[in-house]
């Protein structure tokens, strides 16, 4: 399976993540916060890998895609912070009719608690708004967990702040 398709796009499509088996069973994307690589070229980077607190991510060779242990993956988010193509995400679906999605943010206005955004999903288009409730840093970029409708949990992946 190349990745040219998504080269030329610009962005991985839902149905691309799912054929590659990088996202966990929905068992677990039930119970918390679960980390998903949305990273489908074999690159030379093992970042994650060296940064997950939890040892949840691994690779045999350098240059595979990474490959999480969805049920060592405690949900913390430093590997969203840590990853140098911004393709950590952390989902939790375990909250009823909100989802709570933890992106990478390297924009300015830095996002606060508290904050409506609006919401974009892979290719950039605006899907709705949301509620930031978790602002950290992590070598320098924001993590950033909002609360979305749940339905858009697995749409989208990053946000644009209004001030
Ligand atoms: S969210 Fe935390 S525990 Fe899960 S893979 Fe990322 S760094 Fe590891
Ligand atoms: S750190 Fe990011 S770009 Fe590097 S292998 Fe992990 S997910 Fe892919």
């Amino acid at each position: 399976m190349t990745a040219d398709n998504i080269r030329k796009r610009g962005y991985i499509t839902y149905e691309e993540l799912k054929a590659r088996g990088l996202l966990p069973p929905e068992e677990r994307m039930l119970k918390g916060p679960v980390a998903i690589a949305e990273c489908p070229e074999e690159i030379p980077c093992d970042v994650c890998v060296v940064t997950c607190p939890s040892r949840a991510i691994s690779k045999k060779v350098i240059y595979e895609l990474p490959r999480i242990d969805w049920n060592k993956c405690t949900g913390c988010g430093i590997c969203v912070g840590a990853c140098p193509g911004l393709a950590m995400f952390v989902i939790d679906m375990s909250k009823g009719d909100r989802a709570y999605i933890t992106l990478p943010h390297e924009f300015l206005p830095v996002p606060r608690e508290g904050d409506e955004v609006i919401l974009l999903d892979r290719k950039g288009d605006r899907v709705g708004r949301g509620r930031v409730v978790r602002v950290f840093t992590y070598r320098r970029t924001y993590v950033v967990t909002v609360e979305v409708p749940r339905d858009l949990a697995m749409e989208v992946r990053a946000i644009w702040v209004e001030k």
